[in-house]
């Protein structure tokens, strides 16, 4: 094929930039979506729990663990089929498609390097420093505040991002008895 031709269908920058932000921001709602609604949810000793949630729960009881650290693959690859797809969908374009996930999986990316530079890293950039006291403030605060981790904007437009008190630890224990029962 001819590069003139290919280039006739190409995207414009400020719609391939469109398209990468909105992918970025529908990372950040869907991170907050299922950090509050999935992963958090009250488990239960004998049945079915949604995916990702004991796995979550586990890395709040040890936060240090390397091991609970990563989503698994088993439960981000159907998300990302699942999502490309829809984008497909719903652009009826491949390199829409492309664009969005691009900025979805930058915000994934970005998600794993500030959870671990929260838990392991050393970094002391102002910047890094901000998300890594942030999270920590879910983490050993109240885990009823502060879900997103790449962004404060979903938790300031769900009303939960002021601190109020600190978890109660009675409330706690049954999460950790299904939690240490894994
Ligand atoms: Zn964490
Ligand atoms: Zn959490």
């Amino acid at each position: 094929m001819n590069a003139a031709v290919w280039m006739s269908g190409a995207p414009s920058l400020p719609s391939i930039a469109a398209n990468i932000a909105l992918g970025l921001l529908t990372w950040g709602l869907y991170e907050y979506a299922t950090h509050r609604w999935v992963l958090h949810r009250e488990p239960r000793e004998n049945g079915f729990n949604l995916p990702g949630n004991l796995t979550h729960l586990t890395h709040h009881e040890h936060p240090q663990s390397l091991e609970r650290l990563n989503v698994q693959l088993s439960e981000s690859v159907p998300v990302c089929v699942v999502y490309c797809l829809i984008a497909w969908a719903v652009t009826g374009s491949w390199k829409s498609m492309t664009h969005l996930y691009t900025g979805l999986i930058a915000g994934y990316f970005f998600y794993e390097y500030l959870d671990f530079q929260a838990h392991h890293g050393l970094s002391r950039s102002r910047f890094i420093g901000y998300f890594r006291k942030y999270h920590l403030l879910h983490h050993h605060y109240d885990a009823k505040v502060r879900y997103g981790v790449t962004s404060p904007l979903f938790d300031l437009i769900f009303g939960t991002y002021h601190l109020k008190e600190r978890t109660n630890p009675q409330r706690r224990t049954q999460q950790r008895r299904v939690v240490s029962a894994r």
